[in-house]
């Protein structure tokens, strides 16, 4: 059961950290037998999606009918947030925190959702997992394969590349600026960490440090090290 109240670590308009308590909503239920189309469960009575969602909406073929269960209904609560979700109980997560959360093993079966617009719907388009090591997490509507070993080599990269002062931005455009590609060209770095960067923006999963990394604090020594490791290994 995902319980009424769910803590969220957050800041506030100074930057100062604070917890808020986020209140799940509850819908009014009708008297209806349905097995829900979302987890599966019989229930007697059901939610009617339309007095949730807006007229706009356009979702209908991921949920596969219009009465949900009241517990899939509560999912509906969280479409401002990232989250983990495992059997019944929600993590919310902000993005330096989710950050943390994606490199570590997952208790099966869980579902990773990372909302980047914070304005839709994402918890019926995610799937659950049952492997901690291969799995699929959905950065806003993507779902994405991941495999964990790998996504922390990206992370790694990413921020080792952050902490020499690049963006994200730029590196999802496949470029590294002039003067951080001839410091690490000192180290013999600079073409793999080209190539590195082109060959995986081939694949889907760099795409999720590429939105959630944060610029780690290192130093220049340790962010070539890292950057040793990953692109000589
Ligand atoms: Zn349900």
């Amino acid at each position: 059961m995902i319980t009424d109240k769910i803590p969220y670590n957050t800041r506030d308009k100074d930057g100062k950290d604070i917890t808020q308590t986020i209140e799940v909503k509850t819908y009014p239920t009708v008297p209806l037998d349905i097995v829900c189309p979302l987890c599966g469960v019989t229930a007697q009575t059901a939610v009617d999606i339309k007095d949730i969602v807006s007229d706009n909406f356009t979702d209908w073929q991921f949920i596969g009918g219009r009465h949900v269960c009241a517990e899939c209904a509560k999912m509906f609560t969280f479409y401002r947030y990232s989250y983990i979700v495992n059997d019944g109980r929600i993590r919310l997560l902000n993005i330096r925190e989710m950050a943390q959360e994606i490199q570590k093993p997952q208790e099966p079966p869980f579902k990773i959702v990372a909302s980047v617009s914070q304005k839709k719907h994402l918890f019926y388009k995610a799937v659950f997992n049952n492997d901690s090591e291969n799995f699929y997490a959905n950065l806003e509507e993507e779902t994405i394969l991941c495999n964990l070993e790998k996504l922390r080599e990206h992370f790694t990269f990413v921020g080792s590349l952050q902490a020499l002062g690049e963006s994200k931005k730029r590196l999802a455009e496949g470029v590294i600026r002039f003067d951080i590609l001839e410091f690490l060209s000192k180290h013999k770095l600079a073409q793999k960490a080209l190539a590195y960067l082109k060959q995986e923006l081939k694949t889907r999963q760099i795409q999720i440090p590429l939105y959630l990394s944060q610029k780690p604090n290192i130093t220049q020594e340790e962010a070539v090290c890292n950057m040793d490791s990953t692109l000589n290994r």
